[in-house]
């Protein structure tokens, strides 16, 4: 325990062999590891690159190639090669930002999850390939030390929400790896530059990579890094540099159609080319015998609209987190490319200081992860993790059918705060129950009870109208206080509870490992009171629909409504979530020609009561 009473940082489950920091990155991962005190990253053998390329090649045979081998494979096999599969992470199929990417084959298959269909049929998650990647480096890692490597804090981007956070964290698991934590990409470059050793000050991170841009405004209070703000343009990174090169090579070639195998080849060109000109003031460029010279103030001048673009992003974060740049501590380049001088030249002149850039900024994000990992298993740096206390177990709220809703994930820092809006569930309910919770699984009965209290005096409306914030915060010394409050009325309720109070550290470890063996259960059981909860939405809204407007159907069509509405009510009694869910779906199918009538008709109410206004 710590000296509040407090559990400390490092997890029940003891460590075991070196623990590394991971950087999964969008177009590179690197692994590092605290070697000799200083962190250092790892490359695949001596000599060779740090950078492993995130890029998966799934080949027919069933073999599966990672890193710079599978991005040469990329161009002849491109829907068996998947790059940039952090951007699926944690989004389902109907994202719209999953719809916009690439040019993969989607796989049908159960669940909310994007499956790609590599070599011949076979489909895959973003999650194994993540998986894969990890595998690797993990690998490597273990090679490295010639002993085993098990236990990884893997960094993700601070604006990941619980769901892409949850994918990586499997994709560690599935790569074998126990992962201590999951800690943002901006917190990790500030924790490599050592900033967490001063007392306060407030940073900027300024990452561009591959194929996208983020800052983050970062605060420093006593030991705990806190995110204030967060902005990026997920379409904006180096990348987007060797495509300005490549369209110059076509204008100067003539070509108006390139066919794909030369795009992907000047592109591969182009990047050189531009990974060249960080260093020489001029560089030779070759594509299909043809040779073009390109000097570092014609490659500026072509990218300047694109670097001028993360200005005003940057402007945004600075006055969500409510500073201006001259009151900020220091700035942190982070990114493969802002190594490019240009861009190092705008961001010093944006903030109005020299950025800090003297660790390799591909390479920082993982160094920190090492940092962190060291802290969180090293013996000897227990002292120094004091400062760091963080929630040993998530906590949460009760939503319909028993489901936990977790507000603040375990091993966030403290102190911290989560708010999240509810709403009521029944036309004319004036009083919400809170029911707070703590623990890993999905359902309540599985998660230890903190404490119940009752939000009453909501203003009687139609369901699903009133707005009700529940605001968790977590203090310093772990203390819990929860808040409701309605937001047309303000009316408020509120209480406090400690949430360490009586588990032991055994009760926490056995906690976490029933979320672990249960995993696959407690989902399916999520699924079917989900299910269940839209079940009863659609009973409830159909009876009222038919009560109301039951005139505008005739007997038959009443009755194959009822019958849909009857299935619906068998299979919510059963146990396959599945069934029930087409249940639904039916049912909905079945009533829509009456909902459009209903419709109808109250448009037409809606019309003629403005012609009675209006004559
Ligand atoms: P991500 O965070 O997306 O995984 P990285 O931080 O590894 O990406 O950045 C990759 C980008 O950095 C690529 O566009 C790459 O060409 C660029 N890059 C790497 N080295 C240099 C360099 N020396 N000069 C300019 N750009 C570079
Ligand atoms: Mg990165």
């Amino acid at each position: 325990m710590s000296k509040n009473g407090y559990l400390q940082i490092h997890d029940p489950l003891k460590p075991k062999g070196h623990a590394v920091g991971i950087d999964l990155g969008t177009t590179n991962s690197l692994v590092a590891s605290v070697l000799q005190g200083k962190p250092r990253c790892l490359p695949a053998d001596e000599g060779d690159a740090m950078l492993l390329p995130s890029v998966v090649h799934y080949a027919k045979d069933g073999g599966v190639v990672v890193g710079a081998r599978a991005r040469k494979l990329a161009p002849e096999h491109p829907t068996d090669t998947l790059i940039s599969v952090k951007r699926f992470m944690g989004r389902s199929p109907e994202d719209p930002e999953t719809r916009k990417l690439g040019h993969y084959k989607f796989a049908e298959g159960p669940g909310r999850v994007v499956r790609f269909e590599v070599a011949g049929g076979q489909p895959v998650t973003p999650i194994e390939v993540s998986g894969e990647i990890l595998r690797a480096l993990k690998r490597r890692a273990e090679s490295h030390f010639a002993g085993k490597v098990e236990q990884a804090v893997i960094t993700v981007p601070a604006y990941f929400d619980e769901a892409q956070r949850q994918a990586t964290k499997d994709a560690g698991r599935l790569a074998g790896l126990e992962v201590l934590r999951l800690l943002n990409e901006p917190t990790a470059a500030a924790l490599a530059y050592g900033l967490d050793k001063g007392s306060q000050g407030t940073f900027a991170v300024y990452d561009l990579g591959g194929g996208t841009f983020d800052v983050s405004i970062l605060k420093l209070v006593e030991g705990i890094f806190e995110v204030k703000a967060t902005g990026g343009d997920s379409a904006l990174g180096g990348d987007d540099f060797d495509r300005a090169i490549a369209q110059k090579v076509f204008e100067a070639l003539g070509q108006t159609s390139p066919t794909p195998s030369l795009v992907a080849e000047t592109l591969a060109a182009a990047r050189r080319a531009k990974e060249a000109l960080t260093d020489a003031p001029e560089v030779e460029l070759t594509v299909g015998g043809h040779r073009q010279r390109i000097r570092r103030e014609e490659f500026e001048a072509w990218i300047q609209p694109l670097v001028q673009k993360t200005g005003g992003v940057c402007r945004r974060a600075l006055k969500d987190a409510g500073v201006t740049a001259a009151e900020l501590d220091g700035v942190i380049l982070v990114g493969g490319a802002t190594r490019v001088p240009a861009v190092r030249r705008y961001v010093a002149e944006l903030f109005g200081r020299e950025p800090l850039g003297d660790i390799d900024p591909d390479q920082v994000v993982a160094l920190g992860a090492a940092v962190q990992a060291d802290l969180l298993t090293n013996e000897d740096r227990q002292d120094e993790v004091l400062l760091l206390d963080v929630i040993p177990l998530s906590l949460g709220l009760e939503t319909m059918g028993g489901i936990v809703e977790k507000l603040i994930p375990r091993n966030s820092t403290i102190p911290i705060a989560a708010a999240q809006v509810f709403t009521t569930f029944q036309d004319g309910q004036t009083g919400l129950d809170i029911h707070v919770l703590q623990g890993e699984r999905e359902v309540v009965e599985d998660c230890r009870s903190l404490s119940r209290f009752r939000l009453s005096g909501i203003p009687a409306l139609a369901a699903g109208m009133a707005r009700v914030e529940v605001r968790f915060q977590v203090d310093a010394d772990g203390i819990l206080s929860v808040t409701a409050q309605e937001q047309s009325t303000g009316i408020t309720q509120s209480i406090t509870v400690k949430p360490s109070h009586g588990l032991t550290d055994e009760e926490v470890e056995r906690m976490l490992l029933d979320s672990i063996d249960h995993a696959e259960d407690d989902i399916q059981l999520r699924q079917l009171r989900e299910q269940r909860v839209e079940a009863e939405r659609v009973l409830l809204d159909a009876t009222k629909q038919l009560s109301e407007h039951g005139a505008l159907l005739e007997a038959d069509e009443r009755a194959t409504i009822e019958a849909a509405l009857e299935r619906v009510r068998e299979q919510a009694r059963g146990q396959d979530s599945h069934a029930l869910k087409e249940a639904i779906h039916a049912a909905d199918e079945a009533s829509r020609p009456f909902v459009e009538r209903v419709m109808n008709q109250a448009i037409r109410q809606v019309v003629a009561g403005r012609s009675v206004e209006e004559y």
